[in-house]
């Protein structure tokens, strides 16, 4: 096992929009520096501490590079098992910054400033592949929990629960899941594509804007490091050299904001039902994660599937990178402080990588 290290979290605060503008709301989140973002409003003043903290004016590159994202990629290429995960209400920016105007433009190749933090891991995946010159061999799963069910984004035909599984080796994991090998970015940007596009159509029925699934896409690494000059007298050739195993792991979660709405209306559709009873499970989770190892009690990773596939990147042998993304807005006030509370809460939780 490893030296015990903490999730690293950090926030981003996006710019008002047009309609908070023209609405007159207030802004109430301000950066103070140093990873300190200061929330006032009428009742309320707090401020909260982060490993780094990107406000309206920050660029995607600014939050690759200061987020620690290029060390995640580093990580996952000497095997290492790596997730980033952007959570935060519907509208807050989680899939700007993960993806930038990717999500929303299939025929328009977005401006490479605006790139998320998706494009800018596979570009420097590839680099960094091809600098090293080892035996890389990368693919990519994409998978999306819907109505507490698996689903994989990347197979042909219409979409089918996979069953997910556990094993002492490999601890939860998800049969039958394509894995598609890729060497090009373009081959990769289109797999990603491929997916989102799935997995908007299947939340349009109900909902025109928002992500009404978690989404997971991972891509797996597997290096063998061939010995340029192999030792005389050892015979073993290539397969002596140890392998490694890394992922990196990109997770788009589901806006949070329903499970209020959800708890105080009696009209509970089974989707809003699942993201709630998902997104309760991960915070209960990581509630207890984040009390010291000596009085952490039963971990209950079984509470839901997101909190399975996530079991190793909270909990186990990841290393995890939270973007917590809120609006600056009045508006947003009460769902604001929620992300923040969960995300410092979140900061207290170890894995062992
Ligand atoms: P979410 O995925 O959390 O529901 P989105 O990423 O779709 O939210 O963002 C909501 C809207 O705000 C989108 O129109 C997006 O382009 C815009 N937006 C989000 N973050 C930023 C940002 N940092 N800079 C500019 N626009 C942003
Ligand atoms: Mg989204």
């Amino acid at each position: 096992e490893g030296r015990e290290t903490r999730l690293r979290v950090v926030l981003r605060v996006r710019p008002l929009t047009c309609t908070e503008t023209r609405r007159g709301d207030q802004q109430v989140v301000h950066s103070l520096g140093d990873g300190a973002v200061h929330v006032s409003a009428a009742r309320h003043d707090a401020t909260f501490g982060f490993s780094a903290v990107f406000d309206a004016g920050a660029s995607q590159e600014a939050v690759f590079e200061g987020s620690g994202m290029r060390q995640l990629v580093e990580l996952a290429m000497d095997g290492f098992s790596c997730t980033v995960f952007a959570f935060g209400q519907t509208g807050s920016g989680k899939t700007y910054t993960l993806m930038g105007p990717l999500a929303q433009s299939e025929t328009r190749p977005a401006a490479p400033a605006l790139l998320g933090l998706m494009q800018r891991s596979f570009t420097c995946l590839l680099e960094q592949s091809r600098s090293r010159g080892s035996d890389l061999a990368l693919s990519a799963s994409y998978l999306e929990i819907y109505n507490e069910q698996v689903r994989d984004l990347l197979s042909s035909g219409p979409p089918c629960a996979l069953p997910l599984r556990w094993s002492k080796t490999r601890g939860f994991y998800v049969e039958n899941q394509l894995s598609v090998e890729f060497e090009s970015l373009e081959a990769i940007v289109s797999l990603l594509l491929q997916g989102s596009q799935r997995r908007r159509t299947s939340a349009h029925a109900l909902n025109r804007h928002s992500s009404r699934s978690h989404a997971l896409l991972t891509i797996h690494i597997s290096s063998r490091a061939v010995s340029a000059h192999p030792a005389p007298g050892e015979g073993w050739g290539a397969s002596a050299c140890p392998s490694k195993q890394g992922t990196l792991c990109f997770v788009d979660l589901a806006g949070s904001e329903r499970v209020k709405e959800t708890g105080s209306s009696g009209e509970l559709s089974v989707e809003a039902n699942s993201i709630n009873r998902s997104l309760l499970a991960l915070g209960h989770c990581i509630s207890l994660l984040a009390k010291s190892r000596g009085k952490r009690t039963h971990i209950p990773y079984r509470d839901s599937k997101l909190t399975r596939l996530l079991a190793r990147s909270l909990g186990g042998s990841g290393v995890t990178l939270m973007v917590a993304c809120i609006s600056p807005s009045s508006h947003c006030l009460s769902e604001t402080l929620s992300t923040l509370h969960y995300a410092s809460r979140a900061r207290r939780v170890t894995t062992r990588p």
